[in-house]
Parts: C-alpha cells; sequence; structure tokens
C-alpha cells in the first residue's frame, strides 16, 4: 500500500470549481493510496488506470458507480475518520451534476430532480385532462381506443413527444462523451457494454453477492432483480408498441387486438414486470440509508420510479377494463402518464441509462488502450 498523504481534508474548490468534482477528487485521492476496494466494482480498477483524475475522468467513474455501497461499508476512511470518506454519496453527486449540465434546459432538469413526484403528477394529471377534454371536442374515427382518441391526433401527439426528449437526450450525451474523452466507437465495444447492460452484472458485484443497498451492510440480490424486472418490462411494453405499430403501418392490421396477439401479450407481461420492478425499487429506496446518495434528489428519484409505476399499472387497468364505462377517463389517464414520461425524460432519472452505457463503452475503449 503506498503511503496516503492528505494535505488539506477540506476540499478547497476554486472559483469556477464543482465542489462535488472537488470533493470526489480528494476522495479518489486516498482510494488511489488504498486499492483495497479494486475487486469491487469496475470504478476503482478504471480509477487505476486514470492517475491525473481529470474533471472528464471523474465524470466517467461517477456515471461507473452503481451506488451499490459495498466500498462505503468496508472503508476503514468513513466518517468519524478525519478522512470522513463517502465515495458513494459523492459519486452519486457528480453523476447528478453530470445529468443536470448536460440537460436543456438545465432549470428543469434541477427542479424535477428536486420536486420529481409533484412534476410527475402534475404533468401526468395535466396531459390526461387535455386529452379527456380533447375526446369530447374531436370524437373517434375508429374502433377500440381510436373510437376514443383518434388515430390522427395520437400520432400528432406522440411522435414528437417521443423523437424530441430523445434528440435532447442525445445532444447531452455527445456532450457528455465529448468531457470523458470517448473515441471512435467499435462493435467490440458495444457488444461488451451491452453485455453487461443486459444482465446487470455490475449490480452483482465484483464477488457476485449483490449489492449492500438496503439493511446497511448486508448483501442482497434484490436491487438487481427489481431493475432487470424493470429495464425488461420496459423493454417489453416498447416492443409491444412496435409490433402494434408494424401491424398497423406494414401489414394493415390495425388495433384492437385480440389477448393472444404479440402487442397484448408483449404489453401485459411488459406491463407486469413493470409493476413489480418498480413497486421493489421504490421499496429499496424506502430502506437504503439516504447519506450514502445525493439525498437532494431522493424526491427526483422517487419521482420518476411513481411515473413509471402510474405507465405500467394504469395500462395494465386499460386492459382489464377495455370495454367498460370507464374507459375513456382511464385511456386519457393512461395516455397522459406516457405523455408524461416521455417529455420528461431528459430530466429525469430515465437518463442514467444512457450515461450508464455511455461509461461502459467508455470503460471497454480504455481497458483496450490498457
Ligand atoms: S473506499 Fe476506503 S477502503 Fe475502499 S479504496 Fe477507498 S479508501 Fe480504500
Ligand atoms: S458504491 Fe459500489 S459501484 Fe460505486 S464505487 Fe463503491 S463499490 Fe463501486
Amino acid at each position: 500500500m503506498q503511503p496516503i498523504e492528505v494535505v488539506n481534508l477540506q476540499t478547497h474548490v476554486e472559483p469556477g470549481r464543482s465542489q462535488a468534482v472537488e470533493e470526489a477528487r480528494r476522495q479518489f485521492q486516498i482510494c488511489n493510496a488504498c486499492r483495497y476496494c479494486e475487486s469491487y466494482c469496475s470504478v476503482f480498477p478504471a480509477l487505476h488506470r486514470q492517475r491525473e483524475l481529470e474533471d472528464g475522468e471523474l465524470q466517467q467513474l461517477a456515471n461507473l458507480c452503481h451506488n451499490c455501497r459495498a466500498c462505503h461499508y468496508a472503508c476503514q476512511y468513513t466518517a468519524p475518520h478525519e478522512f470522513a470518506l463517502n465515495v458513494p454519496a459523492a459519486l452519486a453527486e457528480v453523476r447528478q451534476q453530470v445529468w443536470q449540465e448536460n440537460a436543456s434546459p438545465k432549470w428543469l432538469a434541477r427542479l424535477f430532480h428536486r420536486s420529481g413526484a409533484a412534476i410527475a403528477a402534475v404533468t401526468s394529471l395535466a396531459f390526461a385532462l387535455l386529452l379527456w377534454l380533447a375526446q369530447g371536442l374531436s370524437g373517434g374515427d375508429g374502433v377500440g381506443f381510436y373510437a376514443v382518441v383518434p388515430h390522427n391526433i395520437m400520432v400528432a401527439l406522440f411522435l414528437p413527444a417521443f423523437i424530441l426528449p430523445l434528440i435532447s437526450v442525445a445532444v447531452g450525451l455527445r456532450r457528455y462523451w465529448r468531457s470523458i474523452g470517448g473515441t471512435r466507437i467499435t462493435l467490440r465495444h458495444l457488444h461488451a457494454a451491452m453485455g453487461a447492460v443486459s444482465t446487470m452484472k455490475n449490480l452483482a458485484a465484483g464477488h457476485g453477492d449483490g449489492c449492500n443497498f438496503e439493511d446497511e451492510d448486508r448483501f442482497s440480490h434484490k436491487r438487481r432483480l427489481y431493475h432487470q424486472a424493470t429495464m425488461y418490462g420496459f423493454l417489453l411494453c416498447f416492443a409491444a408498441t412496435s409490433a402494434g405499430t408494424i401491424l398497423h403501418y406494414a401489414l394493415n392490421l390495425p388495433a384492437p387486438y385480440n389477448l393472444f396477439s404479440v402487442p397484448k401479450l408483449l404489453g401485459l407481461s411488459g406491463g407486469i414486470l413493470l409493476c413489480i420492478g418498480t413497486l421493489g425499487l421504490a421499496y429499496l429506496k424506502t430502506k437504503a440509508d439516504p447519506n450514502l446518495s445525493a439525498q437532494r434528489v431522493w424526491g427526483g428519484e422517487m419521482g420518476f420510479i411513481l411515473l413509471l409505476f402510474s405507465v405500467s399499472s394504469t395500462g395494465l387497468l386499460l386492459y382489464a377494463f377495455a370495454n367498460g364505462d370507464w374507459l375513456p377517463e382511464l385511456l386519457a389517464l393512461h395516455l397522459g402518464t406516457v405523455l408524461a414520461f416521455f417529455v420528461l425524460i431528459p430530466f429525469s432519472k430515465m437518463v442514467h441509462g444512457f450515461y450508464r452505457l455511455a461509461a461502459l463503452i467508455r470503460d471497454e475503449q480504455m481497458k483496450a488502450d490498457g
């Protein structure tokens, strides 16, 4: 182990520099000398490849971290030690800063991370009310859901609500990629990073026992499983919508579809998985120690999880009561939550998936470069 030299334990911040980045730099200077957590996750091996600890390198390390907290419970330099290390919280603060600084407009991202639950609820209800009012004005032009909200109105609302937020995320990601020194992406980088995402192997940690997210330092795979349920549930719902689009436009088979059709089977299984995953993540969030994350964004993260739960639960209610008297209200509520989800993508925790993928790709590049 190298000798640890920490001249000033109070993080000194030059004017115009980020307090969060400076604090992460201070903590990683200690970690770089200690190296006890080398095998815990991909952050520490990456840290030891990045001796300069430039701002971009710290941003990359922050997005590699998945807040499993193993390093904190293992660390001999946490408070009350004078070094007062709290690596999970320091990296969570840098991550939040990266996401907010790369969002457009930044103030909306800051607002959502602070008051996400309220913003998600108001946006969902406002869209639901608009859609409900639009039903009365326009009248349907088809059967099934299209008898309530005309097909053209659905397309006019959802196409920009889907594409514009993704463009906004792509612009922010490009800025992030430049700041972390990313280079040309090859298929090999992509394949390795997608493999890590699809199995979420990082959430099993280097030792394979899972995260220390709930119940303090007890290892558990619950967080990984709920994350997988959420991700695959979301992807199945997305696949259901895509299958419906292909049936409608390519095969001239418009909705409604029966229970054993591809869109319905994908949507039903996706909705159930998404409900289970989001409820599980919300529960774990109430159990986890808030001091080991960016506390100021707890509400925003919970708001995002509850918004995803609202999307899936209202979707399942629609399946169950598609022929009931409440169809117009249920459809407005479901479409309102879906619209709110898409519109808020660049400002919500949803961006963590994009940044994490970018960080994993960059990590593969750096491993290849040695
Ligand atoms: S978190 Fe603590 S134990 Fe782990 S490498 Fe850093 S200083 Fe060492
Ligand atoms: S919280 Fe987990 S993922 Fe993040 S640096 Fe510590 S051990 Fe690694």
